[in-house]
Parts: C-alpha cells; sequence; structure tokens
C-alpha cells in the first residue's frame, strides 16, 4: 500500500466506521479508494496516482470530468438561482432542456416529467402506466410485464422489475408486487434473429394481457442485470406484442441513453417510440442527477382527461434549475461534438484490445457494443483483489459478479483506452493462471 498521509488514513477511517457505500456490507465493507479529484479521463487518488477512468462513474461522465463548458453552465446557474420549487413555478433552464430533449427524443415523446433519479423515474412510468389504466376504464390492468436480467433501479417499485435473483425478490417477497418475467433474449446483438425468441413474452402476453399495464425494458443493452446484448429484433417485436396486446411499452434508457450504443437512443436500433421512456445518467454529463420520464400525447392526455386528472407526484428537487442548466450544456456538447464517429472509435479499439482474453479459460465471453466493453468470466470475481490490481495498473475499472466491464468517457484518446484494455487482459491472465 502506498504511503497516506494523516488525513487521508482518519477519512478512510470515518468512511468504514459511519459511512454506507453500494451494494457492499455495512460492518465489514469492500475497501474503497480516496479520490481528491477527476479531470478529463482521470481519477486523481489522494496518493497522489492517477487512474484512467473505464466507468465513466456509472455511464454518466460522457464527456469526462471537469469539462470547462459545463462547469461555466454550473458557475453561471448557481449565481442566478440554484434552486425553486417547480409548484406553481417555472423557470429557463427547465424550459430550454425541455425544448432541447424534444428535438433529439423519438418522435411522438413530447411530454417530459423531470425527476431527481433513474429509479424515480421508474417508478413515475410505472405510477403513470397504472393511472393510464385506471383513466381508460381498466383499471384491472396493474402489473408489469419485463425479462429476466434486466435492472431498473432501487427502489420498491423498480426493484420489482428487476431480474428476481440478482434483484434478490426472495429477500423482499411480500412487500415487493409480483410482476411478470419472460425469459432474457438469447439472440444476441450480432445474431440472426429467431422468432422463437419472442415465445416467452407472447405466452405471457397471451396470459395475462388483461392485468398487465406495461412492458418494461432496456433497449437493446441490459445494464447491471448482466450486460447483454440482444438483437434489436427482440425490441421491435416486443413493441409490437404491446400494440396488439394493448398494454403500454415503458423503454428504460437510463443506461443507453445518449450514444453510449452507438445510437443517441437504443431504441432507435429498432425504430420504436415508446408510450414512456426513462433517461438519467449521462443526462448531466455525470455533474449532479437528474432524470426524466416522458410520454407521448396520448398517455398524457388519457390520464389528464380521465379521474382524478392530476399526476400525484412532485419531488422536492424536481426539474431542479442547476441540473437542469448543466444538462442542457451537456446535451449541446454531445450534440456539437463528433459522438457517433467517437463512439464507433472506441468500439473499434475495444474489440481488438479485448480479443486477447477470449483465449483465456477463467474467460466465458467477451462482447462490445458502441462504447461498452464487457468480459464475462466464468466465475464470480473476488471484487476487491480484482480491483486492486486494476488501481495498480492506474486504471479504474469496478467489476461486478462475473463481470469485468467498461464503458468509458467518449472524449478517452486510443492510448488510454488500450491501456485500459491492456490492464483489463493482463488481470484475466493473472486470475487465469492463479486457476491452473
Ligand atoms: C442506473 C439505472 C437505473 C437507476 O438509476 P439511479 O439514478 O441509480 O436511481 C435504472 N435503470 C437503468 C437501466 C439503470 O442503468
Amino acid at each position: 500500500m502506498p504511503y497516506l498521509d494523516e488525513n487521508t488514513y482518519s477519512m478512510l477511517e470515518f468512511d468504514r466506521e459511519h459511512l454506507w457505500h453500494p451494494y457492499t456490507s455495512p460492518t465489514n465493507p469492500l475497501p474503497v479508494y480516496p479520490v481528491v479529484s477527476a479531470k478529463g479521463t482521470k481519477l486523481l487518488l489522494a496518493d497522489g496516482r492517477e487512474l484512467i477512468d473505464g466507468m465513466s462513474s456509472w455511464w454518466c461522465a460522457i464527456h469526462g470530468y471537469g469539462h470547462p463548458d459545463l462547469v461555466k453552465a454550473v458557475m453561471d446557474q448557481v449565481q442566478r438561482m440554484s434552486h425553486v420549487m417547480f409548484g406553481g413555478i417555472t423557470h429557463p433552464p427547465a424550459v430550454e432542456l425541455g425544448r432541447l430533449l424534444l428535438t433529439i427524443l423519438p418522435k411522438g415523446l413530447t411530454k417530459i416529467f423531470f425527476c431527481d433519479s433513474g429509479s424515480v423515474a421508474v417508478e413515475v412510468a410505472m405510477k403513470i402506466a397504472i393511472q393510464y389504466w385506471h383513466a381508460a376504464g381498466k383499471p384491472e390492468k396493474k402489473r408489469f410485464l419485463t425479462i429476466r436480467s434486466g435492472y431498473h433501479g432501487d427502489t420498491f417499485g423498480a426493484m420489482s422489475v428487476c431480474d428476481p435473483v440478482t434483484g434478490m425478490h426472495r429477500l423482499f417477497s411480500g412487500f415487493i408486487p409480483k410482476n411478470l418475467f419472460a425469459d432474457a433474449p438469447r439472440c444476441r446483438f450480432h445474431d440472426p434473429w429467431d422468432e422463437k425468441d419472442i415465445s416467452s413474452l407472447e405466452v405471457l402476453l397471451d396470459q395475462h394481457s388483461n392485468e398487465i399495464a406495461a412492458i418494461i425494458m432496456e433497449p437493446v443493452v441490459q445494464g447491471a442485470g448482466g450486460m447483454r446484448f440482444y438483437n434489436p429484433m427482440y425490441l421491435r417485436r416486443a413493441y409490437e406484442l404491446s400494440r396488439k396486446w394493448d398494454v403500454l411499452f415503458i423503454a428504460d434508457e437510463i443506461a443507453t441513453g445518449f450514444g453510449r450504443t452507438g445510437r443517441m437512443f437504443a431504441c432507435e436500433w429498432a425504430e420504436v417510440t415508446p408510450d414512456v421512456m426513462c433517461i438519467g445518467k449521462a443526462l448531466t454529463g455525470g455533474m449532479m442527477t437528474l432524470a426524466a420520464t416522458i410520454t407521448t400525447d396520448q398517455v398524457a392526455y388519457t390520464i389528464g382527461n380521465g379521474d382524478p386528472g392530476i399526476f400525484a407526484h412532485g419531488p422536492t428537487f424536481m426539474a431542479n434549475p442547476l441540473a437542469c442548466a448543466v444538462s442542457r450544456a451537456s446535451v449541446q456538447l454531445l450534440l456539437s461534438s463528433p459522438w457517433k464517429e467517437r463512439v464507433l472509435r472506441i468500439e473499434g479499439i475495444l474489440e481488438e484490445g479485448l480479443a486477447p482474453c477470449k483465449d483465456l479459460s477463467i474467460v466465458e465471453d467477451v462482447r462490445v457494443l458502441g462504447a461498452i466493453g464487457v468480459v464475462e468470466t466464468r466465475e464470480t470475481v473476488d471484487v476487491a483483489w480484482l480491483q486492486r490490481l486494476f488501481v495498480e495498473r492506474g486504471v479504474w475499472i469496478r467489476p461486478f459478479w462475473k463481470l469485468v466491464y467498461v464503458m468509458p468517457p467518449y472524449i478517452i484518446t486510443e492510448e488510454e483506452l488500450k491501456r485500459l484494455c491492456q490492464a483489463i487482459c493482463e488481470v484475466m491472465e493473472i486470475w487465469n493462471q492463479k486457476l491452473t
């Protein structure tokens, strides 16, 4: 362990004693690394080491850290008005962000509900779906149909449509609603399409459509539920079936939105306009938290014309001006950048750079889509051990379950990306050697 000064030591001690971290024990947590600043594609550790960021802070920091345009947007807005309630008030940042989003969202999505995090955006989408059918005179339609290996957030409604195993439904059974799970798509992104793939979903619609409010799924990329890339025809068929069986279609684009898969939104791979879409994560460019649930006119008018007419949800920090201002700057920056070329370039380098892992017996699969690279292992990773090996190699990669994956900022250089890939190959090789 490199030298730690007294401040850092005491910070780590306090953290370990008093702060909970994501997905770890509150009393015997996985180790954490003290980061004191971040700039561009680099995280700076308290001991002076720099790490190349492979995670974009969980899909968010697409422009890297501390981009001057985004910093300026925050500084300008914070001086004018950091926050004001959205009840009975509107403000330029919300309106300008709304205008900009409508120019890039799939055509037909027009009504925007700003929320404070991705999970809340999913809760709002689910409430909208149930209220829609209530207003349409079919109040019995209040269950959700989804696919296994999905992830939609950590609050209760969202959790009820996460994969039952990784979402730990058993632990909370009796409290979370029992929803319907079709098999996860088998046809991978580049596989030829097989119509049989959709049959599990179709059977459930056939049996339960009268009680289903909506299908909810992550388009094309299943993120935290398994980092799986499935054939866009599956999305297309699922959407078509939602029309046939009269259920709403909710696309959770919280991870995939804003270019990550090579399209602005992953729905575009199947030319689908969902009834409801959730966005978040990269919306602010990773500067702070903001998400949104967007619906078609048809959904909004049905709710507005029905009983009780209002939609009863309103986060305290709804449409926070600071978050809206920086989101607008982030989307503008994305649109003015060659993001498609960048994502394609990243895809090519990841394919080449991760390919050597395929030959290792510890590796089950290597897959790449857009600016996402995944090495799936045959055994569950020892997070603390792998994490240390990555940090020693000057890269920030956070594995979980059987997944070692990267989704770097779009601005990453070729050299940095090659170093990320090389670190993954080296670490996989070390693990592989331990086996033999
Ligand atoms: C991260 C994520 C969420 C939850 O977003 P939070 O901001 O963490 O609440 C929901 N759906 C998908 C697909 C995600 O990747």
